[in-house]
């Protein structure tokens, strides 16, 4: 069956590219009907934080990429995989070098002084444990081999090969007895039961290193897919300067859906014909690894933001209501019945939470309401002659609903000879403080008989 596990260093927040990569062996754990892990890899204790762990976990949650079991955290594992290391020294994989790092110092900067690549030849390699010193220190390496090639199969990246003299006798132990990282991804990998190791490209050349340890130990190979990188739209890997935000920023600050930005990280590197909505069943019941290409993907908001607009129109009022009314604090009486009644006209030309919540506002304004500097433009003294027209005409009406407003409306502005839109203009403007706003009349319903005579009648005349 198959295993699949996203593996983030708890170093910062979730970025785009982190939760790509999450979504990713998600799906191809359900899709093939498996199980995908979290682990924790906190083995850097100065760079992991636990407030990085959190937005981790609160960004997986938020997007609905939960483990299927308790995470796993790299550190608590250090005696399993120094327990490893201790093996593969027996077995002569693995040698203690106890080159210090002066040393090594010098012996890099003499290849750089010939222009040669600086490749280390450890005297110690192939040292007998009786020459071992009993008093110095030493880290252990991994005994890579010297000839021959190795080649991966990778589900991305196709064939690659390598020559094994451009593998090093990369560190597994330091001197302190901690492991490292390198070796630590590669025990728990074979621990967890990992199948499928589905991660950025960043991480091929370690591949084949960590390769080295599960021949060393005889464990299984997993299967590969290595996944482009995404770029900014310039063509540059992606950074903060492209807006390359933590997955709470698209959230928080952006106000995106978490299913705009599922669908929006499906299509970023996968493709299925020129689908562009894909909904979560249908992800599942595509997704492959055959559908990413080898080209790094360009990251671009304009998308993620027109991918939202459409599923806010999908939304359930209730719930948007809900995510916008912690962006009306400061308001007064801003209450989740109004806001979900507003919502079906609202959601229609909004892109995300902020243009609803600001879209929202004028419901909750306090009389005299603040006028916008356009919205006083459309109050000239003949304009407010005709809101007291309106004021009064509307006051006598027995049903206040779109049917019955919109046929008064309409009946006046013949009647005056007038275009509906000299009415609406300053009818807007007094109603909202602004000059754009929902259909007219959607606006007098939601707010509702009492307050839209009294929005009218603080501007007539
Ligand atoms: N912890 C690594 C990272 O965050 C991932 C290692 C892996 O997936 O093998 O880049």
């Amino acid at each position: 069956a198959v295993v699949t596990r996203f593996a983030p260093s708890p170093t910062g927040f979730l970025h785009i590219g982190g939760a790509r990569t999450a979504l990713f062996n998600w799906l191809f754990a359900r899709h093939h009907g498996g199980k995908y892990l979290l682990r924790i890899e906190d083995t850097d204790r100065a760079r992991s934080t636990e407030p990085a762990i959190e937005a981790i976990f609160d960004g997986l949650t938020w997007l609905g990429l939960e483990g299927d079991e308790a995470p796993v955290f790299q550190f608590a594992r250090s005696d399993r995989h120094a327990q490893v290391a201790a093996q593969m020294l027996d077995s002569g994989h693995a040698y203690r070098c106890y080159l210090t790092s002066e040393e090594l110092a010098e012996r890099r900067q003499k290849a750089q002084e010939e222009r040669r690549p600086f490749r280390l030849n450890s005297e110690w390699r192939d040292a007998a444990p009786s020459t071992w010193p009993a008093d110095k220190s030493y880290v252990v390496r991994m005994k890579a081999p010297r000839d021959g090639e190795t080649t991966i199969e990778d589900l991305v990246q196709g064939t690659v090969t390598v020559q094994n003299v451009e593998i090093d006798d990369y560190i597994i132990l330091r001197s302190d007895g901690t492991p490292t990282y390198m070796l630590a991804v590669v025990v728990d990998d074979n621990d967890m039961g990992v199948t499928h190791v589905l991660r950025g490209d960043d991480h091929l050349n370690n591949a084949f290193r960590q390769l080295l340890v599960i021949h060393a130990m005889n464990w299984d190979v997993p299967v590969y897919g290595h996944v482009p990188l995404i770029h900014g739209a310039d063509g540059a890997k992606l950074s903060k300067r492209h807006g390359a935000l933590g997955v709470d920023s698209y959230r928080d600050d952006l106000g995106i859906l978490p299913e705009a930005l599922f669908n929006y990280l499906l299509r970023l590197g996968w493709g299925h014909g020129d689908d562009e909505i894909i909904t979560r069943d249908q992800a599942v019941e595509w997704f492959d690894m055959v559908g990413v290409g080898k080209a790094p993907s360009r990251f671009d908001l304009a998308k993620v933001q027109n991918l939202n607009g459409h599923y806010l129109r999908e939304a359930d009022d209730d719930r948007l209501a809900g995510l916008v009314l912690p962006r009306l604090e400061g308001i007064a009486d801003a209450n989740l019945d109004l806001l979900a009644r507003a919502m079906p006209v609202l959601k229609v030309r909004a892109k995300d939470l902020n243009e609803l919540a600001e879209g929202s506002a004028f419901l909750f304004a306090k009389r005299p309401l603040a006028m916008s500097e356009k919205a006083l433009g459309l109050l000239s003294d003949e304009a407010r002659g005709r809101l007291g027209v309106i004021c009064e005409r509307l006051s006598g009406l027995t049903d206040w609903t779109l049917e019955e407003l919109e046929a008064n409306l309409k009946a006046m502005a013949e009647e005056l000879g007038l275009g509906l839109g000299k009415l609406a203009q300053p009818l807007r403007a007094a109603l909202t403080g602004q000059t754009t706003s929902p259909g007219i009349f959607d606006v007098l319903v939601l707010l509702g008989r009492e307050e839209s005579l009294a929005r009218i009648g603080a501007q007539a005349d």
